[in-house]
């Protein structure tokens, strides 16, 4: 198990353009990462460059105080998981298990209960003299991630999308054991996903990417109720975060062409938006004096949960209203004074919920 620090590292494929940005990251050991962000923002480049499957062209890589910049992989002590399982469709899956440890030198005696034990974890045990090519995709996956785990001396855990391939129903599934097979073995894991539940339910920590760039690093709640800009916030969410327009009028501050209810004390000059979360909004009575008028102008039912369109003015939010919860007549009110705003100032958070 090991720090991972990356120090001035940056990526360019060759043009002038970098795939990844020039900067400094630690992820410690011990905690589990999600890299996250949309296809092409440089998630796989980070990877690779920790892994050693592809040289930065810029910057060095440590594992502890260890440079491992021009280490190859095969040297690095890191377990991979790619999209595709990575097993030998022939050989059993205690074969499977084995073999890392055969590579090693291992003495037989200690290769059967240590195969034993990672196949628990990882609810394998039913499956050790099958041949891997009689199971499905993910218990293969499985299999993948079993044959980093066995060993005593990994790194640390990378996996790249591993829940491509995988059915929908059977993704929570294996979420749970990849989570709980963490709990047990402590390895530093890096999670490269673009899906936003798999980062959230995974990862300790984490690190939203844009055009090569880490644009915010912080728990699933800080990336849900405080994004550090408007990217994070449309980015995280479903739906997104609202950024409703405020103007500055007569040294007073607007909403959709109202009075803003408990303006912020002091604001940067620059565009200024004011963020909400749809599942943050809620009804009040019209008589509370904390509240702002609305208007419901759709709704979109999901089942479990409701999507309304409102009119805040001329401005416009959405909200989303668990089932059991009533829909007021069209003209209704918002409530304010609970409500957990988040103030931008050209798309920067500036003021963050009290
Ligand atoms: P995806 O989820 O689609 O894999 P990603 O976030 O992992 O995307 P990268 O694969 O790291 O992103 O790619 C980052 C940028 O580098 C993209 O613009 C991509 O086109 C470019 N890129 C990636 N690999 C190469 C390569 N071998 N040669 C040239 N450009 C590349």
């Amino acid at each position: 198990m090991s720090q991972i620090r990356l120090s001035r590292v940056g990526h360019s494929y060759g043009e002038n353009v970098y795939a990844l940005m020039p900067a400094d990251l630690v992820f410690e050991h011990g905690k589990t990462y999600a890299l996250l962000g949309p296809s092409g923002c440089g998630k796989t480049t980070m990877l690779n460059i920790i892994s050693g499957l592809l040289q930065p062209s810029e910057g060095k890589v440590f594992f502890d105080d260890r440079d491992v910049t021009q280490i190859p992989t095969a040297q690095r002590n890191i377990a991979q998981v790619f999209q595709f399982p990575v097993v030998y469709q022939s050989k059993t899956v205690f074969e499977n298990l084995a073999f890392p440890l055969q590579c090693r030198k291992w003495e037989r005696s200690r290769i059967r209960p240590r195969v034993e034990q990672v196949a628990e974890m990882l609810g394998l045990t039913s499956r050790l003299g099958l041949a891997a090519r009689a199971l499905t995709a993910d218990e293969k996956q499985l299999i993948s991630l079993g044959r980093g785990l066995v060993r005593d001396d990994v790194a640390s855990i990378l996996m790249d999308e591993p829940l491509t391939v995988i059915d929908p129903q059977m993704k929570f599934e294996l979420r749970r054991k990849i989570k709980q097979a963490h709990v047990h073995a402590r390895q530093t894991v890096i999670y490269v996903t673009h899906d936003q539940n798999e980062a959230m339910s995974f990862a300790d920590e984490i690190l939203v990417m844009m055009d090569g760039r880490i644009v915010q690093r912080g728990t699933p709640e800080d990336l849900f109720e405080r994004p550090a800009n408007t990217y994070v916030g449309n980015f995280i969410g479903s739906p997104g975060m609202n950024f409703l327009p405020i103007r500055r009028e007569a040294e007073k501050l607007t909403l959709g062409g109202l009075p803003l209810p408990y303006p912020p004390v002091r604001l940067p000059k620059g565009e200024i938006t004011l963020g909400v979360r749809p599942e943050n909004l809620s009804f009040t009575s019209d008589t509370d004096p904390d509240s702002f008028p609305t208007t419901i102008l759709s709704i979109e039912d999901h089942g479990s949960v409701r999507i309304l369109e409102l009119a805040l003015g001329d401005a416009r939010a959405r909200m989303k209203l668990p089932r059991e919860k009533a829909v007021p007549p069209g003209n209704t009110t918002l409530a304010v004074r609970a409500t957990r705003f988040c103030y931008y100032v050209n798309g920067e958070l500036v003021v963050e919920p009290s």
